[in-house]
C-alpha cells in the first residue's frame, strides 16, 4: 500500500503539503489513505498523537462526493471541525442539541447537487436515534454522494473494551444499508479480541488492518507501593524529577481529586481538579490554564483526557489503581507526545483494588465523558459485563503486582504485540531494578493448569480456571502469572466469546494443542524468574537454579 503509481498519489502529495502543511507522512499515513480509497474496509490502530485524522481528512478533501464522521465527544468535533475550517476545508456537524433551523439548513445544503460540505461529523446516538438522518445519508448515497463513513474512537463498539458505548453498537446498520461505502474504523485502543469485536460489529468485509507499535520509548513506567503517606511521595517526586513541568495525576473519586489538588497547592504547586462534577464554565477555564502553562498539575478522574493535545506533559501519576491495562495504557499516553522522556508513575494498594471492584460492581466508576451525562456505565453493570470489567481489573493487578518482568512487555503482551524486554534498556522498574533472581522450573504447575482448561471443557475465563486452580501451595499470584505465561507463550488462547442472548462478549481459554502436547509430554520445560529476596512461596532446592539473565526462558 506504500506505492506512489495510484492515480492520486500527486494529489495527495500535494494537498498534504499544501492544505495540511505537512513536509511529509507520517508511519501508515500513506498506506491506509491508499487501502481506504481504494475502496478497502480499512480498520486502524495507532497509538494517540500518530496522526489518525489525516488519513480520512485528506481523502475527504480530494474525493468527490461527502465523508460522514461519527465521534463520540461533541467537543472533539467542534476542535476538528474549527481546524478544518481554518484550513478552508468546509466540514459540519448534526447534533442533537442544535437549534432546529439549524439543523434544517445543513440538512437543506445537503440535499444540494452542489452541497459544499467535504465532512459531516454526527455522534454515534444521533446515528441511532434519528430517522431524519438515515434518511439524509440514504439521498445522499443514492446521488453517489456518500464518499466513504469514518468511526472514530472504534473501540467503543466492543464491550470488551475499556470504553463501551451502546450506542456504537448500533452502528452495523450503515454497513447494512450502504454495503459499498468504504469504512474506515480508528482506534488508538485495542486488544487483539476488541479489534475482532468492533470488525464483527461493524460488518466490515475483508478489511485491511494496519497496526503500529504501542510502545513508547519515552515513557518510563513504574509501579509503587501505596502507603498513607503517597501525597508525601508525590510532592516530592515531582520536586525532584519534575518541578514545574507540567502532568497530570489520574485520582479515583472526585472526592480524591480535590483532596490531592488541595494538599499538592499547600505544597507549592500549581495544582487544580477536574471531574465530571465541575460545571462546564469551570472546566472550560480549568482546560484554558492548562494549555497556557498557568496551572501545571490536573488532578483529574478519567473524565479528563481525550482532546488533551498538550505535547509536553512530562509525568502521569496515577494515584490509584486504574480500571483496565488499556486505559491505564491511554491514560499514560497522555504524556510526552512531544518524543521527550516522561515518567509514568503508579501507585499500588491492594486496599484500592478491593474499592475500584466495588465500584464496578455498583456501576459508579468515572468514564470518560464522551456525551453529556453518560459519565457513568451506561449498561446494568451485571453478567457478562461485569464479569469483563472485573477480569480487566484483575488484569491490572496483576501487572501492578508483578515485580519481575518488563513493564512495557507486560503492556504490550495484552494488545496482542511480542516484545524483546532487551529493548526496554531499563526504562521501567522492573527491569532497572538491580536484583538477584533465582529461576524456577513451574513446568509442574503448567501442565496442571492446561488440563484443567481441558477437563472444564475450555468454555472459561481466566478467572474462573484461577478460581477453580487455587493451588492449595501456590500464592494465587502465582498461579496467575503462570498462567498469563501460558497464555503470553502460546500454550493457551484467549477467545472472545459473544453470548448470543445480548451479544455481550466475554473471554474464554483454550488450549494451544501444538504447543501445549510438547508440554504434556515433557518435551518443554516452562521457567519463570523470581526475585531471589521472595520467600513466599516455598521453593525447594531441586527446583531453584541461578538466573542466567535470560527472561522466561520458556
Ligand atoms: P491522533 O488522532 O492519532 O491522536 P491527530 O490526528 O490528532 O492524532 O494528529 C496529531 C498531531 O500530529 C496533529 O497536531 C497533526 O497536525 C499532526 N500531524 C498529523 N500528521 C502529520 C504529518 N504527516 N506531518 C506532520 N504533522 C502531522
Ligand atoms: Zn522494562
Amino acid at each position: 500500500w506504500s506505492s506512489w503509481d495510484f492515480p492520486w498519489t500527486k494529489k495527495l502529495e500535494a494537498n498534504n503539503k499544501k492544505v495540511f502543511g505537512n513536509h511529509s507522512f507520517r508511519p501508515n499515513q500513506r498506506e491506509i489513505i491508499n487501502a481506504t480509497m481504494s475502496g478497502h474496509d480499512v480498520f486502524v490502530l495507532m497509538p494517540t498523537g500518530g496522526g489518525k485524522s489525516l488519513t480520512y481528512q485528506l481523502p475527504a478533501l480530494i474525493c468527490p462526493g461527502i465523508t460522514l464522521v461519527i465521534s463520540p465527544l461533541v467537543s472533539l468535533i467542534q476542535d476538528q471541525i474549527m481546524h478544518l475550517l481554518q484550513a478552508n476545508i468546509p466540514a459540519t456537524f448534526l447534533s442533537g442539541n442544535m437549534e432546529w433551523t439549524e439543523q434544517q439548513e445543513i440538512l437543506r445544503e445537503l440535499n444540494s447537487d452542489y452541497c459544499k460540505y467535504k465532512l459531516l461529523y454526527v455522534t454515534p446516538e444521533k446515528v441511532a436515534k434519528s430517522d431524519v438522518l438515515l434518511r439524509q445519508l440514504e439521498s445522499l448515497n443514492a446521488r453517489e454522494l456518500l464518499a466513504r463513513i469514518v468511526i472514530d474512537e472504534a473501540h467503543c463498539v466492543s464491550q470488551w473494551g475499556h470504553d463501551f458505548r451502546p450506542d456504537y453498537q448500533g452502528l452495523g446498520i450503515l454497513k447494512q444499508k450502504f454495503p459499498n461505502t468504504p469504512v474506515l474504523a480508528l482506534t488508538a485502543t485495542a486488544t487483539a479480541s476488541v479489534k475482532e469485536d468492533v470488525v464483527q460489529a461493524l460488518g466490515l468485509v475483508n478489511c485491511i488492518i494496519f497496526r503500529q507499535s504501542f510502545n513508547r520509548p519515552n515513557l518510563w513506567f513504574s509501579v509503587i507501593p501505596k502507603t498513607k503517606k503517597c501525597l508525601d511521595d508525590i510532592d516530592k517526586f515531582i520536586k525532584e524529577n519534575h518541578f514545574d513541568e507540567c502532568g497530570i495525576i489520574y485520582c479515583l473519586s472526585r472526592m480524591d481529586c480535590e483532596k490531592v489538588a488541595e494538599r499538592l497547592q499547600e505544597c507549592g504547586h500549581k495544582a487544580a481538579f477536574y471531574h465530571g462534577s465541575i460545571d462546564p464554565a469551570q472546566r472550560a477555564f480549568v482546560q484554558k490554564q492548562w494549555s497556557k502553562d498557568e496551572i501545571n498539575i490536573i488532578c483529574a478522574t478519567v473524565a479528563f483526557g481525550m482532546g488533551i493535545n498538550k505535547p509536553d506533559v512530562r509525568f502521569v501519576i496515577h494515584h490509584s489503581l486504574p480500571k483496565s491495562i488499556e486505559g491505564y495504557h491511554q491514560e499514560c499516553g497522555r504524556a510526552g507526545r512531544d518524543g521527550q522522556r516522561s515518567s509514568c508513575v503508579l501507585y499500588y494498594s491492594y486496599s484500592d483494588f478491593i474499592r475500584v471492584k466495588h465500584m464496578i460492581s455498583q456501576g459508579v466508576a468515572e468514564q470518560s465523558p464522551f456525551t453529556p451525562g453518560h459519565n457513568r456505565f451506561n449498561v446494568a453493570n451485571s453478567g457478562r459485563v461485569l464479569e469483563t470489567n472485573t477480569e480487566n481489573l484483575l488484569r491490572m493487578v496483576s501487572y501492578c503486582e508483578n515485580d519481575v518482568d518488563c513493564r512495557r512487555l507486560l503492556q504490550l503482551v495484552h494488545f496482542g504485540e511480542k516484545f524483546d524486554s532487551a529493548h526496554c534498556k531499563k526504562t521501567c522498574d522492573n527491569c532497572s531494578k538491580i536484583k538477584s533472581f533465582i529461576e524456577k522450573d513451574v513446568t509442574d504447575t503448567a501442565k496442571k493448569l492446561v488440563e484443567l482448561v481441558k477437563l472444564t471443557g475450555q468454555q472459561f475465563s481466566s478467572s474462573h480456571i484461577l478460581e477453580v486452580f487455587r493451588g492449595k501451595h501456590l500464592a494465587k499470584s502465582e498461579a496467575s502469572r503462570i498462567l498469563r505465561h501460558l497464555v503470553i507463550e502460546d500454550f493457551l488462547m484467549e477467545e472472545v466469546k459473544k453470548s448470543d442472548v445480548y451479544g455481550s462478549v466475554s473471554s474464554v481459554l483454550k488450549v494451544n494443542q501444538s504447543k501445549a502436547h510438547n508440554l504434556i509430554i515433557g518435551r518443554q520445560n516452562v521457567v519463570l524468574r523470581f526475585p531471589s529476596a521472595i520467600n513466599s512461596t516455598k521453593l525447594s532446592k531441586s527446583d531453584v537454579t541461578p538466573a542466567k539473565g535470560s527472561l522466561m526462558s520458556g
